[in-house]
C-alpha cells in the first residue's frame, strides 16, 4: 500500500478522501487555491501546498502545477476526486510519466468513454443496449434536424463532450429544434470547447439508474449494485438512493452484467459508474434500459452504495491502484437496508434556485443514528462563486426505504445553515412528498411538483420577522440596561429611530430581506410585537449575526436588520438599469444601443455558477447604454444594459 497520497481536489470530496487515507495510515497532501487557504480540506491534511489563484482554470485544473507539487513532496499517488482533472486522460498520462500513480482508470479507458458518441458506438459493438438516436460525425443543423424528425419527437440534444447536464436540450416539436440546437451548441462550445452534439430519443417517464462497477488489474470486474438518481432538476441529480425502488433481483443481475461488460470492453480499472436510462412508464423491465454514459471516476453519490454494502469505495480505489486484487467476489457483495442522499446546495429555491454565495454565519449538523454528513465547509467559511456551491451531502441509512427517507428529512430539518440561502427545506419536502415515497416518480418529478416543493418567492414570512424584532428589542433593552447599570428598560428609553404612534405603542422600522417593514410594539403589558398583524413565530430559530438577525423557519431563511430611515431599504430599478444578478460571464448580448425593447424582452445571457441566467428588459424603452460585451467577466450588481423608459 502507498505511504502517501496527494488529493487534487477541494471541498467535501477532498475531506472524504482524506478521512479514508488517514484511516489507512497514508500521509495526506492537499493542494489549494488562494480562495481555499483556510478551507477544511487544507486543515485536515498533513501538509498543504498552494497552486494558484481562485479560478479553477488557474489552480485545480492546471495539471502541471499539481504534478510539480506531487513531485516536490514525493507523493506516491494522486487521487483526483470527481470533477476537475478526474476524467482527464492527459492528466492520467502525465502522472504516469512523472512516476506517480493516478488513482483511476487507464488513460485509454477514460478516452474510450470520454465522448458520448464514441462511447455509444463502442457499447453498441459490445451488445450493451444504447438509446436509439444519431451519434455520427455530421453536424450540419439541417441534417441534424432531419435526424431528429426520423428518430421522432420528443428528442434530446446532448453535447458529445457533455457532463453535468450542460449542452443538453429536450425538444418537443420540430418547430423548436433550431433554437434548441443553437442553445445546446453554444453551451457545449463554451463549456467543453467542443460544439458537437448527438441526438437521441427522449425516453418517456425516464428513470436514471446507474451501476457502480469496480475492476482490478488482475482481470476481475464486479458491480456493487445500483443507485437510482431520478430526482433531478435541469438534468442534475438532487436526491440519490440505493437500491432502486422497483428493482428486481433478475433485472439487477442483467443490468449488472451489462455494466461489467461495458467496463471490460474498455479495459477498465478502478471505480466507475455505468449510467443507464430506464423506461419507468410501466415498471422496470430487463428489455427497458439503455446505456447513457460511463463516468470514469468516483461519483458524488457513492456514499449510498457504501451505506448499503458496508464498503469504503475510496479504500477500494487505493487498493486497486496499488495493484491489489478486488477484496470481494460478486456473490460476496450484499445489500443491507436502504440509503438516501440529499445534495445540500447554497441556492435559493424561491428564486429559481439561484446560487447564493457568502459567508456561512452558522452551520450545524444533527448527529443521529444512520446519518452521515460529508461536507467541506464550516461555520465562518465561505461559499465562493468560484466553485460548485455544494455545502454538504446528507446521507441517511435505515432498514427500509420509508425509514431512510424519514431519517433524511429529520436530519435536514435539524440542520442549521445560515448565511447563504440553501435548499435544505426543499430537500426535506422532497423526502416527504407522498408520490416519491410511494415509488411513483421519474426524472420529471421535481419539475411537475415544483410549486408544492419550493417555497414561493412572494410574501415575507412576517411571523419570522416578528420573532427577530422581539429578539432585537430584547437585546437593545438589555444593552441599555447594562449601560445604565440598572434593570431592564422599557423601549421608551431607547432614543433612536422610534416613532411614537399612540399611547404605549411604537413602530420600529426594519428591513427584512431588503424590504421595508415595520414592527408594531405594544408595551402596555410586557413586550408584544407584531409585524403585519403576525405575532412572533414559536417555531423559528433566531440567530444573531453582526448587524442583524437570521430567522430560520420551515426551511426558509429571513434576514432582519434595523432600517435606517434615511436610506431606502430597496433600490428601485425603475431607472432602467439591468444589472448582473451575480459574479459571472456575459455569454451574449442580444440588443444594440438605440434599439426599442419591450418589457420582458431578452437582453443578455450571463453564465454564473454553471447556469445561464437570462436578463430581460424591466420596462418598455430604448437601449441607452450597453455596458458589457460577450465574454466579459462581470461582478455582482454591475450594470449590463441601461434602458431609457418610454414615457
Ligand atoms: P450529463 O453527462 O450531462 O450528466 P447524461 O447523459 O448523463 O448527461 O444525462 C443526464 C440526465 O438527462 C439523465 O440522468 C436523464 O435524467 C436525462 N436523460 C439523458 N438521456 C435521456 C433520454 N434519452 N431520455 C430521457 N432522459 C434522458
Amino acid at each position: 500500500m502507498f505511504k502517501s497520497v496527494l488529493i487534487a481536489n477541494r471541498g467535501e470530496i477532498a475531506c472524504r478522501i482524506a478521512r479514508t487515507a488517514h484511516r489507512m495510515g497514508l500521509r495526506v497532501i492537499a493542494v489549494y487555491s488562494e480562495a481555499d487557504a483556510g478551507a477544511l480540506h487544507v486543515r485536515m491534511a498533513d501538509e498543504a501546498h498552494p497552486i494558484g489563484p481562485a479560478p479553477a482554470t488557474q489552480s485545480y485544473l492546471v495539471a502541471d502545477k499539481i504534478i510539480a507539487a506531487a513531485r516536490a513532496v514525493g507523493a506516491e499517488c494522486i487521487h483526483p476526486g470527481y470533477g476537475f482533472l478526474s476524467e482527464n486522460a492527459g492528466f492520467a498520462e502525465a502522472c504516469a510519466a512523472a512516476g506517480i500513480v493516478f488513482v483511476g482508470p487507464p488513460p485509454a479507458a477514460i478516452r474510450a468513454m470520454g465522448l458520448k458518441d464514441r462511447a455509444k458506438a463502442a457499447m453498441e459493438k459490445t451488445g450493451v443496449p444504447v438509446v436509439p438516436g444519431y451519434h455520427g460525425e455530421l453536424q450540419e443543423p439541417k441534417f441534424l434536424k432531419e435526424k431528429a424528425y426520423e428518430i421522432g419527437y420528443p428528442v434530446l440534444i446532448k453535447a458529445v463532450a457533455g457532463g453535468g447536464g450542460k449542452g443538453m436540450r429536450r425538444v418537443e416539436r420540430h418547430a423548436d429544434f433550431d433554437a434548441a440546437l443553437e442553445g445546446a451548441m453554444r453551451e457545449a462550445s463554451s463549456s467543453f470547447g467542443d460544439e458537437r452534439v448527438l441526438i437521441e430519443k427522449y425516453v418517456t417517464a425516464p428513470r436514471h439508474i446507474e451501476m457502480q462497477v469496480f475492476a482490478d488489474a488482475h482481470g476481475n470486474a464486479i458491480h456493487l449494485n445500483e443507485r437510482d438518481c431520478s430526482l433531478q432538476r435541469r438534468h442534475q441529480k438532487v436526491i440519490e438512493e440505493a437500491p432502486a425502488p422497483g428493482m428486481s433481483a433478475e433485472l439487477r443481475a442483467v443490468m449488472g452484467q451489462a455494466a461489467v461488460a461495458a467496463a471490460k470492453a474498455v479495459g477498465y480499472r478502478g471505480a466507475g459508474t455505468v449510467e443507464f436510462i430506464a423506461d419507468g412508464a410501466s415498471g422496470l423491465r430487463p428489455d427497458g434500459f439503455w446505456f447513457m454514459e460511463m463516468n470514469t471516476r468516483l461519483q458524488v453519490e457513492h456514499p449510498v452504495t457504501e451505506a448499503i454494502t458496508g464498503l469504503d469505495l475510496v479504500e477500494w480505489q487505493l487498493r486497486v491502484a496499488a495493484g491489489e486484487p478486488l477484496p470481494l467476489r460478486q456473490e460476496q457483495v450484499k445489500i443491507g437496508g436502504h440509503a438516501v442522499e440529499g445534495r445540500l446546495y447554497a441556492e435559493d429555491p424561491s428564486r429559481g434556485f439561484l446560487p447564493s454565495t457568502g459567508k456561512l454565519i452558522a452551520l450545524q449538523w444533527p448527529s443521529a443514528e444512520g446519518v452521515r454528513i460529508d461536507t467541506g465547509v464550516e461555520a465562518g467559511g465561505e461559499v465562493t462563486p468560484f466553485y460548485d456551491p455544494m455545502i454538504a451531502k446528507v446521507i441517511a441509512h435505515a432498514p427500509t426505504r420509508v425509514e431512510a427517507l424519514d431519517r433524511l428529512a429529520g436530519a435536514l430539518e435539524r440542520s442549521v445553515v445560515v448565511g447563504p440561502r440553501s435548499n435544505v427545506g426543499f430537500l426535506a419536502a422532497l423526502c416527504r412528498a407522498p408520490d416519491f415515497r410511494d415509488g411513483h416518480f421519474d426524472t420529471g418529478f421535481i419539475d411537475r411538483h415544483l410549486d408544492s416543493l419550493a417555497p414561493k418567492a412572494e410574501g415575507l414570512d412576517r411571523a419570522a420577522v416578528a420573532a427577530a424584532a422581539a429578539m432585537l428589542l430584547q437585546a437593545e433593552g438589555d444593552t441599555i440596561a447594562r449601560r445604565n447599570g440598572d434593570g431592564p428598560q422599557s423601549p421608551w428609553d431607547i432614543a433612536d429611530a422610534f416613532q411614537f404612534s399612540g399611547h404605549r405603542r411604537m413602530t420600529v422600522p426594519l428591513a427584512a430581506d431588503g424590504e421595508a417593514v415595520n414592527a408594531e410594539v405594544d408595551y402596555s403589558g410586557g413586550l408584544a410585537v407584531t409585524v403585519g398583524g403576525e405575532t412572533p413565530a414559536s417555531d423559528a430559530s433566531v440567530i444573531s449575526a453582526g448587524d442583524g438577525y437570521y430567522v430560520l423557519r420551515r426551511g426558509r431563511q429571513t434576514r432582519v436588520t434595523r432600517r435606517d430611515l434615511a436610506v431606502p431599504a430597496t433600490h428601485s430599478k425603475s431607472d432602467g438599469a439591468v444589472t448582473a444578478p451575480m459574479h459571472g460571464k456575459v455569454l451574449a448580448v442580444f440588443v444594440d444601443e438605440g434599439a426599442h425593447v419591450v418589457r420582458g424582452q431578452r437582453l443578455a445571457i450571463i453564465e454564473a455558477m454553471k447556469m445561464e441566467h437570462t436578463l430581460t428588459a424591466p420596462v418598455d424603452g430604448v437601449v441607452e447604454t450597453i455596458a458589457a460585451a460577450a465574454n466579459e467577466q462581470v461582478a455582482e450588481g454591475a450594470t449590463i444594459v441601461v434602458i431609457k423608459p418610454e414615457v
